[in-house]
């Protein structure tokens, strides 16, 4: 794998490979690589001839009070196992300048009313954050094909939405969510969870599956949410929301809507906030 660390020596790799027929895939992060990472990477090399992934804590996407300096950053084991998983490339940028050389002047791109629903709402300016270090790096490495899971679903609707105006030729696709045995999605975030903790947040998916079930069996939607809201709180997680949207995160009003459709949620436990959705 070639390791990148300056835009100059992303751009020498980038040319190389260039030369060699086939496409590029890319998938970006923010580093702590887990399995529910490495899928993606797997789903790359599927669709696509070379593989980039990049690990960037991108400051933007982080509120003041959040956690930007206390993320995870695992450099050494996550280079090992991207090397495991045959990643072709790695954009690991030595500081914010190689993403965003004008970083006090920037101008960041606007992610709308979705941007301000939901994870939006809780997060005030995360979604601009997000689109405008995606936006940047789609810019930097011009792929054919991008990468992002479905835990983020908000995230990767959004990033739909901006790729459709701004980079009309690369395919986007959307990666299931990962899960550890007891149902929790893995997240990077879940590092910063006790044993108890990680045990009570499991109750988030069954929380979810519960309700898929409710809805199959014409439970009405108000009385799901609030059985869901009152389920989460028993078991100490704090929900910001808990939520039934269709698949492009319109919200749904009643329990007759028969399309594609996601119960979304956000909760917290002591100050680690958690998401999950499930779609049916
Ligand atoms: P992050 O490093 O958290 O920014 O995540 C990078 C990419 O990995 C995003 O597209 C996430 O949606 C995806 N991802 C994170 N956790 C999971 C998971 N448990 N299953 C599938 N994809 C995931």
């Amino acid at each position: 794998m070639i390791i990148a660390r300056t835009r100059k020596d992303l751009n020498k790799t980038l040319q190389f490979f260039s030369q060699e027929p086939g496409k590029l895939a890319l998938i970006p992060t923010m580093g702590n690589l887990h399995d529910g990472h490495l899928s993606l990477i797997k789903l790359a090399k599927l669709n696509a001839k070379k593989t980039i992934t990049t690990i960037f804590v991108n400051p933007l996407q982080f509120g003041k009070n959040e956690d930007y300096y206390k993320y995870p950053r695992t450099e050494e084991t996550d280079i090992q196992k991207l090397t495991k998983e045959k990643c072709d490339i790695l954009f690991i940028p030595k500081n914010k300048n190689e993403v965003f050389p004008e970083y006090e002047k920037l101008k960041q791109i606007e992610a709308g009313k979705l941007g301000n629903e939901l994870c939006g709402k809780i997060r005030p300016g995360h979604f601009n954050g997000v689109l405008t270090v995606v936006n940047k790096i789609f810019e930097i490495i011009r792929p054919d094909i991008a990468i992002f899971g479905a835990k983020d679903y908000q995230q990767q609707i959004l990033i739909k939405h901006m790729a459709k105006n701004l980079h009309p030729y690369l395919s986007l696709l959307k990666a299931p969510i990962i899960r550890s045995k007891n149902g929790v999605a893995l997240s990077s975030r879940n590092n910063y969870l006790s044993k108890t903790e990680i045990t009570l947040a499991s109750n988030l998916f069954k929380c979810l599956e519960n309700s898929v079930k409710s809805y199959k069996k014409n439970v009405l939607l108000h009385e799901i949410i609030d059985n869901a809201k009152k389920f989460l709180i028993a078991k100490n997680l704090d929900p910001d929301y808990f939520e039934l949207r269709d698949s492009k995160l319109n919200i749904i009003k009643d329990s007759s809507f028969n399309g594609k459709k996601i119960f979304l949620s956000s909760v917290k436990i002591n100050n680690t906030r958690l998401i999950d959705n499930i779609e049916f």
